[in-house]
């Protein structure tokens, strides 16, 4: 008997995450069938997946661009609105939400209340809205499947009841980014070019900065902590260089697990989206005879205060994760376009943590108010220092 295609939608198709989400549909072509995809500007790409994914319904957020998609048989929307319409006419069994930033946090939610499966990779919906997103899946019982390579190894570790009821620690590895060894008074000299090249894995813009400022592990500390419900003092950072284990879990009677595998983020995209099933996968093997040494280190709060922050974030409660995501979401855009140094990327944060208030209790719109107010406030000081 031929099993039924699941029923897919990708969101951020024509990012890192979501081309190799597409990858992996395509090498289980009879088990997925695309209906839907999108993006944000690049319009060429999402023409060539159309081509070839033939799906229902394509979303391109760019409204200036729509005219651009060439489609006969896909029905196009456009603009944020346009995503979220999609969201819930599509119907989809599954959601890979791979759009980058809080940009990602209305889809995500629509996906949830369309009672889709979610294989998320946007950690920053979870960052922003981390509360309000997983008691909406917990209203709409729709699972969260992470996509995150940590978060995966996390949840492939604690499978079974009696794990998940007897976790004690959870090491978070990083990989230290490519300035896990450039001293202190040097960090101010680091180019745009220099933190986007990332020692192990191939990523947007946006997480290859955050990897190197390690904010990105910040995030994930605050994304374990929605996704598996422990404290925060349950989750450490350990630094390994080799990306090779994506994370381990110690359970209280001292034994640990971890899952390895090479730094392939098609890995944990497919578990995600085959979960529990476990097939063959196009990523290359791991040859354990040649992987040498596991290392592991402490990570260094005072070069990359961006983890001491987000660990503050989560004490602290009322929604301070949310400014940390704002604020990083707009220091790294201006890293990237060159208005502002490395070193300010962290300054700006501070600056907008110790100034913009939040609240305990966030429904959407007042995530989204938040969000602007803290905007505002970092584009305002940018500006200032600037002149
Ligand atoms: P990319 O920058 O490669 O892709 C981002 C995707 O989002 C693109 O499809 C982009 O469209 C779309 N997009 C950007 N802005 C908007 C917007 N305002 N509205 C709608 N769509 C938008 O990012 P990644 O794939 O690297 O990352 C995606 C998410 O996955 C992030 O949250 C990241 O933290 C997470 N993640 C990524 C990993 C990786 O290995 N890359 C690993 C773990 C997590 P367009 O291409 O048209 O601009
Ligand atoms: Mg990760």
């Amino acid at each position: 008997m031929t099993q039924e295609k699941r029923k897919i939608i990708i969101l951020g198709s024509t990012g890192s995450i979501g081309t190799q989400a597409l990858d992996i549909i395509d090498y289980h072509k009879d088990k997925f069938e695309v209906v839907a995809i999108s993006g944000n500007k690049n319009y060429k790409l999402l023409n060539e997946q159309i081509q070839k994914f033939k799906p229902a319904y394509c979303a391109i957020a760019d409204e200036s661009l729509e005219k651009k998609l060439i489609s006969d048989k896909t029905k196009v929307f456009s603009g944020d609105e346009g995503i979220i319409e999609m969201c819930r006419v599509c119907g989809a069994d599954i959601a890979v939400c791979a759009i980058v930033g809080i940009a990602g946090l209305k889809s995500t939610i629509a996906c949830i209340e369309s009672k889709m499966t979610i294989a998320l990779a946007n950690k920053e919906t979870l960052v922003a809205g981390g509360k309000l997103v997983t008691e909406l899946a917990a209203e709409y019982n729709t699972p969260i499947y992470p996509v995150d390579s940590e978060h995966s190894a996390i949840f492939q570790c604690i499978q079974n009841e009696s794990n998940r009821n007897g976790i004690k620690n959870i090491y978070l590895t990083a990989s230290g980014g490519p300035f896990v060894d450039t001293p202190i008074e040097d960090m101010h000299k680091i180019t745009v070019e220099q933190a986007l090249k990332h020692p192990n894995w191939s990523m947007g813009a946006k997480i290859t900065i955050d990897s190197a400022t390690m904010m990105n592990k910040g995030l994930e500390v605050i994304e374990a902590k929605y996704l598996f419900n422990v404290e925060s003092s349950m989750i450490k950072v350990c630094v390994h260089r080799k990306s090779i284990v994506h994370s381990m879990v110690e359970f209280k009677d001292n034994s640990i697990l971890a899952q390895l595998g090479r730094p392939d983020m098609r890995i944990p995209i497919q578990y995600a989206i085959m979960y529990p099933e476990r097939i063959d996968c196009p990523s290359e093997e791991l040859d354990i005879f040649n992987t040498g040494s596991l290392e592991f280190e402490r990570p260094d709060f005072d070069k990359f205060p961006s983890l001491k922050i987000a660990y503050r974030s989560l004490e602290e409660g009322r929604g301070r994760s949310l400014v940390i995501n704002s604020a990083n979401e707009e220091a790294v855009e201006a890293f990237l376009k060159g208005k502002i140094k490395y070193n300010k990327i962290y300054e700006i944060i501070e600056s907008a943590y110790n100034t913009i208030e939040s609240a305990d209790e966030m429904d959407l719109s007042s995530i989204l108010e938040t969000d602007k107010r803290t905007r505002i406030f970092c584009r305002e000081i940018m500006h200032k220092r600037r002149q």
